[in-house]
């Protein structure tokens, strides 16, 4: 018999009969949000929306602006801005749905605030190792490819299919497209394709996320990836190994913004044998670690020991608060130590 810990985590759809029930709800998603905890946050929302609830939208931080297309973006509370008006939408609400994130420290400042959290915290989220006493109801499902599928697992699942809309299908497509890498992922499973046939059928044009999402860089951004790609990046074919790492200088003179490092750390692994690709930025308060994977080695693990992160298999982060020179040689050992894997 399966016993349960002190706090359980129930199954998300014993909230599926109390939707109904008109509340003030937040939803919140992990700091940075990138297209798949934005869209998922957003595809909740105008769902929720539909059923009479008084939702708000709370970033822990600011977004790269190319998510701003995603319908209701700018009603989102950007809580590094408004910590105020936060408090008093959180201390006001009911419900607080956790999306895209499954251990409080992902959402930076704000986790104190979750953590104190007075009413039912939910998680929706397809990361490792969830913290499940944290939530009251929740799902987590490492083998769905974006939380934005699972939010649309929720509402169809809960009997409310005919309630997606244009505006809902743009938003959880983006969170899809970007998490399965556009369709290529293994995680993009047939489940995967059916919805987004679905979505279609609801009125999605796809090509229009698309662009919205990977065609509204400026110029910038693509001199900078040509000057990182030549200049910082390091391939020890001996290992199947690519790092780049990226002063703050580079920042700087290049103008970088937040989400203009989004899809660097891919680049390593299209050259033929490359295993293992790893990006660290050097940020403001840290030194910032992605890890990208394919195949048999797993980057969740890898940043979990190494570098304080963590995240799926294929696809992690990390951080420290070494120089960044400390930390490449922290990652070149650790390379080292995981020699025989990386073969
Ligand atoms: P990215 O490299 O795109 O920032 O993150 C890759 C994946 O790892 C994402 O699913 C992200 O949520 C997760 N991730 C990134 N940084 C961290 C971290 O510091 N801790 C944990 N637990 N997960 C992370
Ligand atoms: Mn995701």
């Amino acid at each position: 018999m399966h016993l349960c810990p002190r706090f359980c985590m129930r199954p998300i759809r014993e909230i599926y009969p109390l939707l109904t029930e008109p509340r003030k709800i937040v939803i919140t998603m992990h700091q940075k949000p990138d297209a798949d905890a934005m869209g998922s946050a957003l595809g909740l929302y105008h769902f929720l929306v539909s059923l009479g609830h008084d939702v708000t939208v709370i970033s822990p931080t600011n977004w790269a602006k190319w998510l701003n297309w995603m319908p209701d973006c700018d009603k989102v509370v950007d809580f590094e801005l408004n910590k105020e008006k936060s408090d008093q939408i959180l201390g006001a609400a009911e419900w607080l749905f956790c999306l895209d994130f499954n251990t409080l420290s992902r959402t930076k400042n704000l986790a104190p605030r979750l953590a104190q959290f007075q009413g039912v915290r939910i998680l929706i989220d397809h990361h490792q190792q969830p913290e499940v006493d944290k939530f009251a109801f929740g799902i987590s499902s490492t083998d769905k490819s974006s939380t934005c599928e699972m939010v649309y697992d929720l509402i169809t699942s809960s009997g409310n299919g005919d309630r997606v809309t244009k505006e809902i299908a743009e938003c959880l497509y983006a969170g899809v497209m970007a998490d399965t890498g556009s369709f290529r992922f293994p995680a993009a499973a047939a489940s995967v394709h059916r919805m987004v046939a679905d979505l279609k059928d609801k009125g999605l044009e796809h090509t229009k996320v698309h662009e919205n999402i990977y065609d509204s860089y400026h110029e910038n951004r693509l001199r900078f990836i040509g000057h990182v790609l030549l200049n910082r990046m390091e391939v020890f074919y001996e290992y199947n190994t690519a790092v780049i790492s990226i002063p703050k200088k580079d920042l700087l003179r290049y103008e970088i913004k937040t989400g203009d490092s989004e899809g660097l750390v891919n680049y390593p692994l299209s050259i033929m044998g490359i295993k293992l690709a790893a990006l660290v930025i050097d940020r403001d308060e840290e030194r910032k670690w992605s890890f990208r994977s394919k195949g048999d080695f797993d980057v969740n693990t890898f940043a979990r020991r190494y570098f304080e992160g963590g995240g799926h298999f294929n696809a992690s982060g990390g951080r420290s608060s070494d120089s960044l020179d400390k930390t490449v040689q922290r990652f070149l050992e650790a390379m080292k130590e995981n020699a025989s894997q990386l073969q």
